[in-house]
């Protein structure tokens, strides 16, 4: 990379400390009617501004915490229905030049056997899941390429799309990179990635200069306007996320809404997904053992509860980073998308989990055991990757994304895609629960004749189709 690309276009801060900090004292002693109405108004589907959402952090009351946590799963539970997106991350490679101190692939970490997978060895891994059932993949990797550079990832991702196995083929491919400059933004979107994700890690500037030691990762404003220039390199799909336990959740969900906020004011729309990442124990790691900020699991409810009440529209990540327990509680309370049957080391499907990890896990469970149990907690699995491919991206997704919508499109989708998975990949016990969970959720489509047309696709699929969708 040439450093004269690197400085581009300078970097705008757009996160306002001063404000933060305003608001965050003027609720320090919130009121329960205030937070009361702040719940109201968010029945209403209609997002929250930043004094709402100040009211909700300040707010540690219990009982007025199990308001805010019934009112998450009623907006949950009207917008995303009873879907769970799947996903599979795909660490192809732990090089990197960067020091964040919390993470294994730091440079300094020299217990972490470095390695890049080579295209056949991300082709196994692609196998691997695809003969669990995956369709989406996250590819994530450490901001080091080898030889060949960035083009690294580009074939990476060619190689992923281009994996083919009876009826197993990805379908959707997100990236989870180190940022770039715009204009290999629209290099990597004409790869025809899905989202592009990338965390902050954390707002709060003296935090993170002292916790990015070294590499180009030490430059704050390089990686905050990271997500703009990929707008503007043509990725209109975009992920952001902060990960909890580097400084204080309610400084950093502020924050967050900051950056939201200005991503729709200066290109038209918001982030597709947030990510909720919580720090998890990393090789060698002092920070990762003792978060600075630790985040209860109390806390961390409230943090996913927090934001789909304030983005209601926007989905909510969780990875296998968190226990099956605590995955369960925040399905409710607002998560849209999970991982699962994860490895976060380069090769981990095809041989293991190994010294080259990036942090521990939480949910070992595999692919089937978790979508056994989501079904038998009333949860559809959804594998469906229609709207990235119809071009209903970025504002175009946002204006499908309306309660009656989405029974309209993604439930006939997700149930769809479940069906593939039951007829393709899935134990006996998950196909037999699958099955049931299929004709109870059929009813919930609303109209009689998008029902109607979803049986007859479902037919289709038993006959041997595959990937049809609305
Ligand atoms: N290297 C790129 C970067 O840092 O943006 C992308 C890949 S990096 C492996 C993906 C994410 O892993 C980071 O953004 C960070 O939030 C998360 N991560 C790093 N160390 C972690 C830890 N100990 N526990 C949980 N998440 C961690
Ligand atoms: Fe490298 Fe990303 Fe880990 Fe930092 S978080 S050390 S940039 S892989």
């Amino acid at each position: 990379m040439s450093p004269a690309l690197r400085i581009e276009k300078p970097s705008q801060n757009f996160i306002d400390e001063t404000v933060i900090r305003t608001h965050l004292k003027a609720a320090e002693r919130v009121e329960a009617d205030r937070v009361r109405a702040v719940i109201a108004k968010a029945r209403e589907l209609k997002g929250l501004d930043m004094p709402d959402v100040t009211a909700l952090l300040q707010c540690s009351e219990p009982a007025l915490l199990e308001e805010m946590f019934h009112a998450a799963r009623e907006v949950k539970e009207s917008i995303y229905g009873k879907r769970l997106v799947l996903f599979a991350p795909l660490y192809i490679s732990n090089l990197c030049q960067n020091n964040c101190l919390y993470c294994a692939f730091r440079i300094t970490n020299k217990n972490v056997r470095r390695r890049a997978l080579t295209q056949e060895e991300i082709a196994e891994e692609v196998l691997y899941l695809e003969r669990k059932g995956h369709k989406r993949i996250l590819l994530v990797a450490g901001e080091a390429y080898p030889g060949e550079g960035l083009d690294y990832i580009f074939k990476a991702v060619a190689t992923i799309y281009s994996v083919r196995e009876g009826k197993g083929e990805i379908r959707r491919v997100n990236v989870n990179i180190a940022p770039l400059t715009v204009e290999e933004f629209r290099q990597l979107k004409a790869c025809k990635i899905g989202t592009y994700q990338l965390f902050q890690e954390t707002y709060h500037i003296p935090t993170y200069k002292s916790l990015h030691v070294s590499g180009p990762k030490a430059n704050y404003e390089w990686r905050l306007g990271a997500v703009g220039r990929a707008f503007e390199g043509g990725i209109n799909d975009v992920g952001i996320g902060v990960l909890f336990g580097l400084y204080d959740y309610r400084f950093e969900i502020l924050a967050l809404l900051q950056h939201i906020r200005h991503l729709e004011s200066v290109y038209g729309v918001g982030p597709h997904t947030i990510s909720v990442p919580r720090l998890e124990p990393a090789d060698g790691s002092f920070i990762s053992e003792h978060p600075p900020f630790p985040v209860s699991d109390l806390d961390f409810k409230k943090i996913v509860a927090i934001l789909r009440l304030t983005v209601p529209y926007t989905g909510i990540i969780m990875s296998t980073r968190e226990t099956a327990k605590m995955r369960a509680e925040t399905f409710a309370l607002g998560v849209s998308q999970i991982s699962a049957g994860s490895r976060t080391n380069p090769g981990g499907y095809a041989e293991g989990e190994s010294a080259t990890a990036q942090f521990q896990l939480g949910d070992h469970r595999s692919p089937d055991e978790v979508i056994l149990d989501i079904t038998r907690m009333g949860y559809v699995p959804s594998f469906c990757t229609a709207c990235y491919r119809l071009g209903r991206t970025g504002a175009d997704f946002m204006d499908l994304a309306k309660p009656g919508l989405i029974k309209q499109f993604c439930l006939p989708n997700a149930i769809m895609t479940f069906k593939e998975y039951l007829e393709d990949y899935a134990s006996p016990e998950t196909r037999e629960a699958g099955l049931k969970a299929i004709r109870k959720n059929l009813e919930d489509i609303p109209s009689k004749e998008r029902r109607l047309e979803a049986e007859r696709r479902l037919l289709r699929i038993e006959g041997g189709e595959r990937d049809l969708y609305f």
